[in-house]
């Protein structure tokens, strides 16, 4: 296994072998399987593309080979960042063919975050758009490959019109070669932690251990070969690549379909033309979709299930779903870390509405433990933790962090508060890690401060959820200046110009005189989230306001 990860232990590898969750399979073989199998279908379908399962093998096959011949090795990494088009899924897949490992890059990230990204895997390879939604990717790629000499091969999905050394992905493209197979046990490729303390860490993802979880996810969900697949969140979400998204439709020999926008207008005209049959959004898409639904006349009876997950979904607009668009709601928890629960056909309505349902293996290991890390008596609210197939059991190259993240027998800590219902349904009550979720998006509230510390105006910082309508949850930055304040818009391009991306920039600043502590010395997050509600005062907290 590539060096800086954690494996199973031996005994609980050869055990998930034997029951059989682990075929010895990689995400490669499920390919191949189902080219044999339904080579001439579809597979993917994007703006102005089709591409069978034959084209598919044979356009990653290309690439792979042209990928070595611009000297991508076994091993090395290789940062992708595109947008959600079938030139994702080929590139991957070349990747995985040379057996180096994608690493997967957000669009809506900055150079801040792809160069910690390219640091943290020590990438040699960036593939990246070359214009995306008005803002220059060629500019960004210049300046990260600036600053990192290891950075030595830049791909872009487009023109390189800025000059700055990047090969066009179509001319990544060569002969194809016999290349050794890889190791179903080693890494595939890695994730993005949703965050964490410090900065975000990487996920590795085994290619037995995520083929297993797309055919757990798949069944779970009741995809099949005739299912097709809308990919409206970013791809490079756990969610949408594979739970059971892209990778499931793939394995069963079904079809994807890319949305370039999560907007109702472009989606429901996807699910129309394409007869769409499953897809996976987020609260705050469903609400954007339940608001606008009425407007339009697409045909969506197509539409069979509709997964909702990654943040709160709350009961009252749980309910509107299934009247709305007529098909079936399915509740998923899940996290790029492993474990994912999923509410299934035939569970109660208030199940369905109310939880978030069973987690999707039966190998698959809940414990709900309080401060004194025992497990609490069911139906109490405790921190969730979770060991299992497809959740990993340590971050990459992050030995510190990882002897706080898991226990001594190998339970990966989430930091979310959850509770199971007396039948066996997961409930997310909140979490303890720091981390506001801004509709779909995580903020690691750590990461944040970090970089308002290094502007000149801000000598203390503490961001804290709001809640929102729309979003669920809006972030607050509580800041002691130093000298005048600056306004949000001077705060957010002072952010922005460090390369933060945008999703993470405060929504609202507040400036204060002082911090409140907690009686052990930390900031009182608690109360600032308060004092940001308007549930508590400034003054009564004991604090001047600035200036
Ligand atoms: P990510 O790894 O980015 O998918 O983020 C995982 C985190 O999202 C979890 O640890 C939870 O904090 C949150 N999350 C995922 N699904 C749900 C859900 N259905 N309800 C509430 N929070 C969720």
């Amino acid at each position: 296994m590539l060096d800086g990860c954690t494996p199973w232990p031996q005994d609980v590898a050869e055990r998930y072998r034997t029951e059989g969750y682990w075929r010895g399979e990689t995400l490669l073989d499920l390919l191949d399987e189902s080219v044999r199998r339904v080579g001439g279908r579809t597979a993917l379908v994007g703006p102005g593309t089709r591409l069978t399962y034959d084209e598919l093998d044979r356009r990653s096959r290309r690439m792979a080979a042209g990928f070595r011949a611009r000297g991508i090795r076994a091993g090395d990494r290789v940062v992708v960042q595109l947008p959600n088009t079938p030139e994702f899924v080929v590139v991957c897949f070349a990747l995985f063919r040379l057996d180096a490992k994608p690493v997967f890059c957000l669009p809506a990230h900055r150079a801040a975050e792809v160069r910690h990204l390219c640091e943290l895997s020590q990438a040699v390879g960036y593939v990246f758009p070359a214009e995306l939604n008005g803002f220059d990717h060629l500019g960004l790629a210049r300046r990260v490959r600036d600053e990192l000499p290891a950075l030595l091969h830049l791909f872009v999905y487009g023109e390189d019109t800025a000059g700055v050394g990047a090969v066009p992905l179509a001319e990544v493209d060569a002969e194809p070669e016999e290349l050794p197979a890889p190791d179903p046990s080693d890494v595939a490729f890695f994730l993005l932690s949703g965050g964490t303390t410090g900065l975000p860490k990487l996920i590795p993802r085994i290619h037995e251990e995520y083929a297993y979880q797309a055919r757990a996810a798949s069944q779970a969900s009741g995809l099949g070969e005739r299912d097709v697949y809308l990919a409206v969140l970013p791809v490079e979400f756990n969610f949408t690549w594979g739970c059971p998204g892209v990778i499931g439709a793939l394995q069963q020999g079904g079809t994807v379909v890319f949305a370039e926008e999560p907007t109702p207008d472009v989606c429901f005209a996807l699910i129309e033309q394409e007869g769409v049959t499953i897809t996976s959004v987020v609260p705050s898409v469903v609400q954007m979709w339940l608001d606008e639904a009425e407007w339009l006349d697409n045909d969506i009876s197509s539409l069979r299930t509709l997964q909702i997950g990654s943040a709160k979904l709350h009961p009252e607009v749980a309910a509107r779903v299934e009247p709305a668009f007529g098909c079936r709601l399915q509740q998923v928890f899940g996290m790029a870390e492993g474990l994912l629960t999923f509410t299934r056909e035939g569970d109660p309505q208030e199940t369905v509405l109310t939880t978030q349902g069973r987690a999707i293996s039966p190998a698959d290991e809940i414990r709900i433990v309080g401060e004194d890390d025992r497990e609490v008596p069911v139906g109490e609210t405790g921190e969730l933790l979770a060991r299992g197939p497809y959740t990993l059991r340590g971050y990459y190259r992050a030995p510190e962090h990882n002897a706080r993240a898991f226990t001594a027998d190998g339970f990966y800590r989430s930091g979310d508060l959850a509770r199971l219902t007396e039948d066996g349904n997961l409930v997310i009550e909140g979490r303890i890690k720091d981390v506001i979720i801004r509709g779909g998006d995580k903020v690691p509230a750590d990461e944040v401060e970090r970089h308002l510390l290094t502007l000149p105006a801000v000598a203390r910082a503490a961001l804290v959820p709001v809640p929102d309508t729309y979003l669920g949850e809006k972030t607050c930055a509580f800041v002691v200046p130093q000298g005048t304040p600056p306004s949000l818009v001077e705060l957010k391009e002072a952010l922005r110009a460090r390369g933060l991306a945008e999703y993470k920039l405060p929504d609202r600043v507040e400036y204060l005189g002082s911090l409140p502590l907690t009686g052990l010395g930390k900031v009182d997050k608690k109360r600032l989230s308060a004092i940001a509600r308007g549930e508590d005062a400034p003054a009564a907290a004991g604090l001047l306001p600035a200036g």
